[in-house]
């Protein structure tokens, strides 16, 4: 038996003081899990789950700032790395890179988010740091070295482990699996050129550049 096509290699990330990495199956995130961004989006602070495809994952330096979007926004989160069981294995710093111009038309039609959310290389990440999450601590991201958004992960209203769970209601959480927590307030727009420095105390940086568009 084979395949009539080739079968992609999944992404993979670096693992810091690790020689081996990561291979990335599915990518779950969650909306909301900051009151503070939660008000700053006029939202109820309940939590709201969506995907993305493992194809959103970038470790690139330069990003193209994407097509059908005027209103790019960054999302810093702390990122979960699942391994057997669905048990945390490690966690980085990441970017849920947003269309948030698209995503408000389809919020106001109760469509699905996948266009404003999924799309190609809408998931920066750094290294991650083999061992459990930290619980507390700064998070931040600074655009051309403004800061704009800073936040302490003891804000999240669902913690890491109060998190899988309730996702674990829906899906059978397993090996290869991403949990992006989040992003307290001060998300904002990008523009092509910025140069984007996501930080979270005890974790692997994430630095990346948007380039022209595409
Ligand atoms: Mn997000």
């Amino acid at each position: 038996m084979s395949d009539i096509i080739p079968c992609p290699a999944p992404p993979r990330l670096a693992l810091d003081g690790d020689s081996r990495t990561f291979p990335v199956s599915r990518i779950f995130c969650i909306g909301r899990n900051y009151a503070d961004h939660a008000k700053e989006m006029g939202e109820a602070a309940e939590a709201i789950f969506f995907t993305k495809p493992a194809t959103a994952i970038t470790c690139a330096a330069a990003i193209p700032y994407p097509a059908g979007t005027e209103d790019l926004h960054h999302e810093v989160e702390l990122v979960l790395a699942l391994g057997e069981g669905g048990a945390i294995i490690a966690s980085g710093t990441g970017v849920d890179l947003t269309k948030r111009d698209l995503q408000a038309r389809l919020k106001a039609k109760s469509a699905p988010w996948e266009i404003a959310k999924g799309f190609d290389n809408s998931a920066p990440m750094g290294a991650l740091r083999p061992g459990p999450p930290p619980a507390a601590g700064p998070i931040s991201l600074a655009v051309n070295g403004d800061t704009r958004q800073l936040g302490d992960l003891g804000q999240m209203i669902l913690p890491p482990q109060d998190l899988l769970a309730r996702l674990g209601r829906y899906f059978a959480l397993r090996a290869g699996d991403l949990v992006f927590t989040g992003t307290p307030s001060g998300v904002g727009a990008l523009n092509p050129g910025d140069s984007v420095a996501a930080r979270i105390e005890g974790l692997p940086p994430l630095d990346f550049t948007l380039t022209e568009r595409l």
